[in-house]
């Protein structure tokens, strides 16, 4: 793996979260968030993330946030750390086993990663296994990530293709 490989980290408490709470609705309704965190170099790592708020909308095949709520909590966060923790990607939930992204999920990851012109984590939370990748613009498909190595601060994932040739 080289150096400029972007590595993603995310905390514990944050995958527990958000597993927790797309399972305690699961088969029910779509759950999902921002995730919050900071930039290091490329590497980015997720502190926190939001759950859903009574503003979004959700149904079993689907989940649409509003962005009234999210965007406070993520201003609030970036004002408390003096300016490091801001919006960097989004979760949702998938009422599938192993989750794969649908053709709404790349467009609107797309739109965000454009309209924020810095790379993104999106993370797919499934029954299963959660799909994590990184968006860059410009670039039309997110790259696929995996599992790498667990510490303390969290659980890194790195390029499945970089991964794979090391
Ligand atoms: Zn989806």
């Amino acid at each position: 793996m080289t150096d400029s490989s972007p590595v993603i980290l995310i905390a514990h408490d944050v995958l527990e979260r958000i597993t927790a709470d797309a399972a305690s609705f699961a088969g029910r309704k779509e759950r999902g968030g921002i995730l919050i965190g900071l930039r290091r170099g490329p590497h980015i790592e997720i502190r926190d993330a939001t759950l859903p708020m009574r503003w979004d909308f959700s149904t079993f095949i689907s989940f649409r946030r509003s962005p009234r709520g999210h965007q406070s909590v993520a201003l609030r966060r970036w004002r408390e750390s003096s300016h490091t923790l801001d919006w960097v990607g989004e979760w949702h939930s998938h009422p599938e086993k192993h989750p794969r992204p649908s053709s709404i999920d790349l467009r609107s990851w797309r739109a965000a990663v454009e309209g924020r012109g810095a790379p993104m984590v999106f993370v797919i939370v499934g029954y299963a296994a959660k799909w994590v990748s990184l968006a860059i613009p410009g670039s039309l498909r997110p790259i696929e990530y995996r599992q790498s190595e667990t510490s303390s601060a969290g659980i890194a994932f790195v390029d499945m293709s970089q991964a794979a040739k090391s």
